[in-house]
């Protein structure tokens, strides 16, 4: 039997970035309801690595440099917030973070990608660029064959999981509605905003928010938009638990507050929808983890896991409203940006009007590249 349901505002997708614009709209006294698919689907909330980081965002599209700062800095109020309304502590440290570089072309090509994102900001970034000696002055347990690397002081990391389930459970007690087992098959526009279909369940809803990671293609495509979002799948490590030796987070490895810790990642752009991990990928990542950190020659990998990340052509996040009353919400960094996505974006879909420092996160832009190519 069909089932039908009413809501101001439909937001499709049911991962970190869904649930941050959702929990947002919540608390801004919107009524909300959460269409999401089953449990095998798949998350890249439930496989990501944890970083709440800004090094390097910007790199191909300026305007993304100051967007994730500003995310960083309201991120501790996110935190205390979700501490205080569900009691879940989400473990946010944001102690600076490093990127380690083994060869003198990496470390090369890590200064001038760092240069790109301080230009975007006028200098208004603070980062170094490190050499062997300076990183294990700031780290002695990195290797002595490591070419050096880059550190920032506004980056740091969140427990992923803990932030997906508090997330979820603000949503929830805020009043939302949540839809599971509902893939969206079909979406037509209504006389009064858009009809959702499952195949189960109908829903009427003013608003539409396209929040589903690699799913929003196909959304998408229900409503006439190329939505050029690709899969690049990620492969990650975990160790058995180890002693903290350092305090600083690395995108190539940190502790948990659980005590193990996670080694990352392959950047996998043939991986299609596979989340395999393969013998070759884990031996690299293991062979890349010993040279900067040798101590972890004693250590056992207990795991390892792949995920798809949701790529767009730039790496970077798309905010449109692609027709009128449906917004697409989609980027690579739903932990990193999950504050900005919780305020900022939340209020451009209660209001319908792009902020300025939103406005050129549409699909127009690759529009341009593509002429511009041609
Ligand atoms: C290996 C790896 C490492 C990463 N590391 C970091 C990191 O350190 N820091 C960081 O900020 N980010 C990181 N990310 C990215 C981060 O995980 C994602 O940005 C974030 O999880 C994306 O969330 P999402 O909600 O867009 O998508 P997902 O988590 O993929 O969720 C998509 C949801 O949409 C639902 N869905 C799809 N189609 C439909 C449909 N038709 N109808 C209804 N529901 C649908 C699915 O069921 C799913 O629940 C990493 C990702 C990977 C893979």
């Amino acid at each position: 039997m069909n089932t039908s349901h009413k809501a101001e505002i439909a937001v499709i997708g049911g991962g970190t970035v869904a649930l941050s614009v959702a929990t947002g709209l919540m608390r801004l006294g919107r009524q909300v309801v959460v269409i999401d698919e089953g449990d095998g689907a798949s998350r890249a909330s439930r496989g990501n690595f944890g970083l709440v980081w800004v090094q390097g965002k910007g790199d191909m599209l300026p305007l993304y440099t100051p967007w994730a700062m500003g995310a960083v800095e309201i991120w501790p109020d996110l935190a205390e917030w979700l501490q205080d309304f569900t009691g879940i502590d989400v473990a946010l440290e944001q102690p600076g973070g490093l990127f380690l570089c083994r060869s003198e072309e990496d470390l090369a090509l890590r200064a001038k990608k760092m240069a790109t994102v301080a230009q975007n900001v006028r200098g208004a970034y603070s980062y170094s660029m490190l050499d062997n000696k300076a990183l294990r002055e700031l780290v002695p347990q990195i290797g002595p064959d490591v070419a050096g690397g880059s550190y920032s002081p506004y980056d740091g990391q969140a427990d992923p999981l803990r932030l997906f389930h508090a997330l979820h459970r603000a949503f929830g007690k805020l009043g939302g509605s949540y839809l599971p087992g509902a893939g969206v098959k079909a979406i037509t526009a209504t006389a009064r905003g858009y009809r959702l279909e499952t195949g189960c369940d109908s829903i009427e809803a003013e608003r539409i928010v396209l929040a589903a990671g690699l799913g929003n293609a196909d959304l998408g495509r229900m409503l006439g938009v190329d939505i050029p979002v690709k899969p690049v799948r990620g492969q990650i490590l975990v160790t058995e638990r180890v002693p903290k030796v350092f305090d600083l987070v690395m995108e190539q490895a940190r502790h948990t507050p659980d005590g193990t810790m996670l080694i990352g990642g392959s950047w996998e752009e043939d991986s299609g929808h596979d989340t395999a991990t393969s013998q070759e990928v884990t031996r690299r990542i293991a062979s890349d983890a010993l040279a900067f950190f040798p101590f972890l020659k004693r250590v056992n990998v207990l795991r390892s896991w792949g995920a798809l990340r949701i790529i767009s052509p730039d790496a970077s996040p798309i905010y449109d409203e692609v027709a009128p009353d449906a917004f697409l919400v989609t980027c690579h960094s739903g932990v990193s940006l999950a504050a900005v996505h919780l305020e900022t974006v939340a209020d451009w879909v209660d209001k319908g009007e792009i902020p300025a420092q939103m406005a050129d996160f549409g699909l127009r832009r690759f529009h341009r590249a593509k002429a511009a190519a041609s």
